[in-house]
């Protein structure tokens, strides 16, 4: 299912079809409630749904099936929230080995978001081939440390093709978003891993199946010749984390695991209390320097947003 405002595309699976799509009735038009904030769309692109065929293009939509998981963000400061996709398979973050830079701290914010929101994700470092002396130490630090947490990573190069099978293995027969900085190679990637986006400029591919629309929130979804899909959505590459207390962030921090149940005060943060094992670690060079950062710069966006609820 995908769409905006009042028509939805449904796919018939069994079919392989796609059905214009209506609401039935009032049914979904409620407004949910997540912990007092207001969700904004019943129906949202993933969706699993029961409609009825009116005729061989359009349909009614009955009801909407529980969701497996939900990408969220955050809006107005805080006060709403949006879920842009769900029953997401992977969030892929793609980020980029050089032109722009690696960035670590970008990873870390969407591993932090999708494992709180219980979406698998997969690490997609792109322009292998720009790997140099210069750039391989950030590369080596930030691939081992991932690969510790079990997450899995991907090398892959749009110009010399290398991963792009193993990407296409992963992907396949999955729902999954691209998720990463303007420039990482998205396009790219989309390009090779599907001959039928091949030959579309990079910046056509969005209007592909796009239908004319250009808001902010509307999802791309692109099939796959070789089954499965890739959402492509503004509002996922542009994340901002979604963790309700800044208190719940460093649970989400996995590194922290070993050392955190020996910190004097079970309620630790490890910022600056006595007998903190985590900052021994840190000390040690058994936590890296950069998971820390980030854990100070997700908590910090975090207190940033509860404050501006007040
Ligand atoms: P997007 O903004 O994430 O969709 O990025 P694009 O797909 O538009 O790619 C941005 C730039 O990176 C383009 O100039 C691409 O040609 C280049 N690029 C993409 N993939 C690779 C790669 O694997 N290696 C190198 N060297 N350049 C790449
Ligand atoms: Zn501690």
């Amino acid at each position: 299912m995908s769409g905006v405002r009042s028509i939805f595309y449904v796919l018939d699976k069994q079919e392989n079809k796609i059905y214009q799509s209506t609401i039935k009735g009032k049914i979904l038009d409620t407004e949910f409630s997540i912990k007092n904030r207001k969700e904004l769309s019943p129906l949202v692109a993933g969706d699993r749904v029961r409609f009825e065929k009116i005729d061989a293009k359009t349909g009614r939509i009955i009801s909407r099936y529980e969701r497996k998981n939900e990408f969220r963000r955050l809006k107005n400061s805080g006060r709403e929230i949006q879920t842009i996709v769900a029953n997401l398979d992977y969030l892929i973050v793609v980020d980029s080995i050089d032109t722009p830079p690696l960035r670590p701290f970008f990873i870390d914010r969407c591993i932090i978001s999708a494992d709180y929101m219980k979406i698998p994700l997969l690490i997609v470092f792109n322009k292998i081939d720009l790997l140099n002396d210069d750039n391989r130490e950030l590369y080596e630090l930030a691939k081992n440390t991932y690969e510790k947490l079990n997450i899995e990573t991907i090398d892959v190069s749009t110009v010399t093709n290398s991963g792009i099978d193993k990407l296409k293995d992963k992907i396949k027969d999955k729902l999954c978003s691209f998720n990463g900085r303007s420039g990482v190679g998205k396009s790219s990637i989309i390009k090779r891993i599907d001959e039928q986006y091949s030959k579309i400029r990079v910046g056509e591919i969005n209007k592909k199946f796009n239908r004319g629309r250009h808001t902010t929130t509307f999802s791309q979804v692109y099939p796959l010749s070789f089954g499965g899909h890739i959402i492509d959505t503004p509002g996922i590459r542009e994340l901002a984390v979604y963790i309700d207390k800044p208190n719940d962030v460093e649970a989400f921090f996995r590194d922290f695991d070993e050392f955190r149940a020996d910190c004097r005060f079970p309620t630790c943060q490890h910022i600056d209390e006595p007998n903190c094992r985590v900052l021994e670690a840190l000390e040690n060079g058994d936590i890296e320097e950069f998971r820390y950062e980030s854990y100070l710069r997700i908590r910090e966006t975090i207190e940033k947003i509860s404050d501006s609820e007040i």
